[in-house]
């Protein structure tokens, strides 16, 4: 608002046209950043982000080299959070040498190892979202095991085979603080759009009785847990 004035904020936006949720120079980086978030889902999660960043830190499970990450701190440097991210930094299954989404250039010769730590780190760098992000590295369920803090969201997109699906969601749930939320990315109710472990975690959840859904937007999920 201006004072006395009118309403400015949507100056230089036709109409229709989506506000962009992220600065220029963030989605230029956001864009260079290699990863599995597509814009309108990437926005979807900023929106979620802001959203139950009131009700405390927010934790991304899947880290990969950043791309979710941004949207994510963006929400929390905008409200004063921090998000952790975890990640082994290791890939999942179909980031392995002869898999679908395997790249060359994250292979570490030395070890001869997936390793997207170092891309990950200079995507932080060059988000200006060191003060921000905390980097966790390890497997989800030995963090998710040492956790105590209450959290506002918790994003899960790390390893979809059932079992890392659902131990996923049986780590982190409980910590998600009432109020907050659970979401859930590559939920795919129609099997030929995708693999089933995040939407049987998605209809685990509901079933629960400790979620309602909140937002859908192409394969994310926002479930928020009832008081
Ligand atoms: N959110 C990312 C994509 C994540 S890809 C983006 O927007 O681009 C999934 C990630 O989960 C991979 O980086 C993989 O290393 C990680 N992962 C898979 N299983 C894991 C586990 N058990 N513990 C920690 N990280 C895991
Ligand atoms: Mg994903």
């Amino acid at each position: 608002m201006n004072p006395g004035g009118e309403f400015v904020a949507d100056v230089g936006r036709r109409d229709g046209e989506p506000t962009d949720v992220l600065p220029r120079a963030l989605r230029d980086v956001v864009n260079a950043t290699r990863g599995f978030m597509p814009e309108d889902e990437g926005r979807a999660l900023f929106d979620a982000a802001s959203k139950y960043s009131v009700v405390g830190p927010i934790v991304e499970i899947g880290t990969y080299c950043g791309k979710s990450t941004l949207y994510l701190g963006h929400a929390a440097r905008l409200a004063g959070v921090k998000v952790v991210t975890v990640d082994h930094h290791r890939g999942s299954e179909e980031h392995q040498p002869g898999w679908e989404y395997h790249d060359p250039s994250l292979v570490d010769p030395e070890i001869d190892r997936l390793d997207t730590l170092g891309a990950f780190r200079r995507t932080v760098v060059r988000a200006g979202m060191e003060d921000t992000i905390v980097t966790v590295v390890g497997a989800s369920a030995d963090v998710a095991a040492l956790w105590g803090t209450p959290l506002g969201m918790v994003f899960v997109d790390g390893g979809h085979s059932e079992t890392a699906a659902q131990t996923d969601y049986e780590g982190w749930s409980p910590h998600i603080a009432p109020g907050g939320a659970l979401v859930l990315h590559d939920v795919f109710p129609d099997p030929a759009d995708g693999g089933r472990p995040p939407y049987n975690v998605y209809c685990r959840a509901l079933a629960s009785g400790a979620f309602r859904e909140t937002s859908a937007t192409g394969s994310l999920r926002v479930l928020e847990r009832l008081p």
